[in-house]
């Protein structure tokens, strides 16, 4: 799951992107307000964690911006303790929710995927498919209750797969939601992943369209 992280305080947010990625999250980290903005323009997340008082575009107009041009992405904002006016107008502007800082990272990550999946149109966080049980929060699969060991790039994959069931995937769309943009990829670490699940999962779960890329069925 890939989550833009908009915050300028370099403390927090390092601490914010380690954590988050500790908890499984693809975190693509912007350090102001235009930064995040035009990340927000050129790629698509999962959802968005956003400080309201950032250097060179505030956060609110950053939001606001967002919804005027009709992006969707689920938006967590990151206010200051008892800035009530803040909450009021980050909800009225388009978030989907707040924390206030000092920010718990296990509330936070439970957040993220409460509105992630609320995106997706799912009640309910466990995704499931055939005897398969994908659960996000506590990082498990199992197949009629027993587990299968992933790595955490193999669990991310079929999360991707699962959540999308029913849409083709691409190549470069696991990429982006397994790396974000800061590292190099090896061309063919998609395809390797892929092998490794194959071989956990049986053959039929995910399937190949050539030259367009992975789907799992509905
Ligand atoms: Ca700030």
């Amino acid at each position: 799951m890939r989550l833009l992280l908009v915050e300028d305080d370099p403390v927090l947010g390092d601490g914010l992107a380690t954590g988050l990625s500790q908890a499984g999250f693809t975190v693509d980290w912007m350090q102001d307000g235009a930064q995040g903005e035009a990340a927000l323009a050129a790629e698509d997340f999962d959802c968005m964690v956003l400080d309201l008082g950032l250097p060179r575009l505030d956060g609110l107009t950053l939001l606001r911006r967002a919804r005027s041009t009709g992006n969707q992405v689920p938006v967590l904002i990151l206010t200051a303790r008892d800035a009530t006016a803040d909450k009021i107008a980050g909800l009225d502007g388009g978030a989907d929710d707040y924390l206030v800082k000092p920010v718990d990272l296990d509330e936070l990550a439970a957040r993220i995927r409460a509105l992630t999946r609320r995106a997706h149109g799912r009640a309910t966080p466990v995704l499931e498919h055939g005897a398969l049980r994908l659960d996000p929060a506590a990082h498990r699969l199992t197949r009629n209750g027993e587990e299968i060991p992933l790595s955490s790039r193999e669990f991310a994959i079929l999360h991707h797969l699962l959540a999308n069931a029913g849409r083709v995937v691409t190549r470069a769309q696991l990429e982006q939601a397994l790396y974000g943009w800061q590292t190099e990829v090896d061309s063919n670490a998609v395809e390797v992943h892929i092998h490794h699940l194959r071989k956990k999962l049986g053959s039929e779960v995910i399937r190949t369209l050539r030259g367009v890329g992975y789907l799992v069925s509905k």
